[in-house]
């Protein structure tokens, strides 16, 4: 017999949080017991997207932390109230019956508005994300956000999706991705299923795409969003959007959308800066109800400063090595769990590939676009600082490094090598950021 009361649950709690940290939120705290029944642990959550975020990523964790804790072979069930709980046939929403949100949309409970740190970086694409859910299709329509790889392109999206649903719970709301849009659309075009595709498209009250450059060269993927675009659009329905580059800028994508896309407002996010990046630190360590000291904070915001999902990497790493050693995190703990370690033989490691991922890496550009012939600022810059890392800390020839940068000659690497150390003694940002990119590939991770 197993003994249900609040021990039990609190238990199960202790044990998930000191086993799975990376998955621990500080509203777990909320979860409640319902009962036991038929070998099940029954645990209610009422958040819609909290309980999918246990339903999807938590099962196996607490299934093993309630087995280890009760000594019995019990399964668990996240439920989302206690009607569900009732004996009965057990009735799915359908997509026609309640308006709400769809079925098969995953959002993360950890991106919401509360947790998104404003900064004079994202003040603008945040305050418009706002006023987006506030008043869909009445502030800005489309919403278009840009921005680098990890800068909160996708956190800022889905906060819209959930303050929308919030406040409007009969909205008709979907966040997907534009890859899974093209895939949707492929296998509806397969089947012969178009017609409620489109049906299904082209009646949400908030569309919001992730990474639309995922229609950069893809020809009939364009061609359908377009109509669903136009008529989500003419239907006062809102759009929003977000991109790896400004509209002008994603690769062959047809005129007609891009300025589509212009047409509403265009929002850039920029890189954090140091205040941001600590006050971001701080609020992701709070999610995860974890103590961090001044110093450690400070610390991580200095080591991970253009890609804000590795600061999420690094709490981790910090936590586990905490809880594994018994130690309190300090500045000394967190030096060790991700701490720089320059390698010995640095020169002879570092690879062409490396420096190409690693440039590509930081200016959040694909590796095509690095090797392309395009010649704009954004590409051609990355471009030279490539080659002249290369040439500085490989013993390729030029001639060879101008082959591994798509195909050029010997000439255009020698010209990059001197406009950079040109450039490095004048402009303390750019020297800076190489002297970033070049402390990375001299890091083992
Ligand atoms: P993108 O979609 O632009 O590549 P994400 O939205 O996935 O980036 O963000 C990467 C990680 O950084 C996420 O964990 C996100 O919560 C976090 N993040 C980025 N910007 C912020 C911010 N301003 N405040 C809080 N967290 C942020
Ligand atoms: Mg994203």
């Amino acid at each position: 017999m197993v003994v249900v009361d609040s021990s039990l649950i609190k238990n199960v709690l202790t044990h998930v949080w000191e086993n799975n940290p990376e998955i621990c939120r500080h509203w777990f705290n909320e979860i409640e017991l319902v009962d036991v029944d038929a070998g099940t642990i029954r645990l209610l959550v009422r958040e819609p997207v909290q309980l999918k975020f246990l339903q999807r990523s938590c099962t196996e964790h607490f299934t093993e932390a309630i087995q280890s804790t009760t000594g019995k072979l019990l399964g668990v069930e996240f439920v989302g109230n206690i009607e569900q709980v009732e004996p009965g046939p057990v009735v799915r929403g359908s997509d026609s019956g309640s308006g709400s949100a769809n079925e098969d949309m995953i959002l993360s409970p950890d991106y919401t508005f509360d947790s998104f740190v404003v900064g004079p970086d994202n003040r603008l694409a945040h305050a418009a994300a706002m006023a987006v859910a506030k008043s869909p299709a009445r502030a800005y329509n489309p919403f278009f956000v840009h921005g680098g790889v990890g800068l909160g392109k996708t956190h800022l999206l889905q906060a819209i999706c959930q303050s929308a649903m919030q406040i409007n719970p009969d909205m008709r709301i979907f966040y997907t991705s534009c890859n899974s849009f093209m895939n949707q659309f492929h296998e509806a075009v397969q089947d012969g299923e178009m017609n409620s595709f489109r049906n299904r498209f082209r009646n949400y009250d908030l569309l919001v795409i992730d990474d639309i450059h995922g229609l950069s060269n893809r020809g009939p993927s364009q061609e359908e969003f377009f109509h669903t675009f136009n008529t989500l659009y003419q239907a006062g329905r809102q759009i929003v959007i977000s991109s790896d580059a400004p509209p002008g800028e994603i690769p062959d994508l047809e005129e007609r959308l891009t300025s589509r896309f212009s047409c509403g407002l265009v929002a850039n996010i920029e890189r954090p800066c140091y205040e941001t990046r600590v006050a971001i630190v701080r609020s992701k360590a709070k999610m995860r109800s974890l103590d961090l000291p001044e110093d450690v904070a400070g610390y991580i915001a200095a080591r991970f400063d253009t890609n804000i999902r590795e600061i999420e990497g690094a709490i981790t790493k910090i936590q586990t090595m905490a809880m594994l050693d018994n130690q309190t995190i300090n500045l000394t703990l967190a030096k060790q769990a991700v701490g720089n370690h320059i390698r010995g033989d640095a020169t002879t490691k570092m690879t062409i590939q490396n420096i190409l991922d690693t440039v590509s890496g930081y200016y959040g550009l694909k590796l095509t676009e690095l090797l392309s012939k395009r010649r704009h600022k954004s590409v051609a810059l990355p471009r030279q600082i490539g080659m002249y890392l290369a040439r500085k800390h490989t013993r390729f020839s030029l001639g060879e490094i101008g082959g591994y940068f798509g195909g050029r000659d010997h000439t255009t690497v020698m010209h990059a090598v001197k406009t950079i150390n040109g450039k490095r003694t004048d402009d303390t940002r750019l020297d800076q950021d190489i002297f970033h990119i070049e402390s990375v590939l001299l890091t083992d991770e």
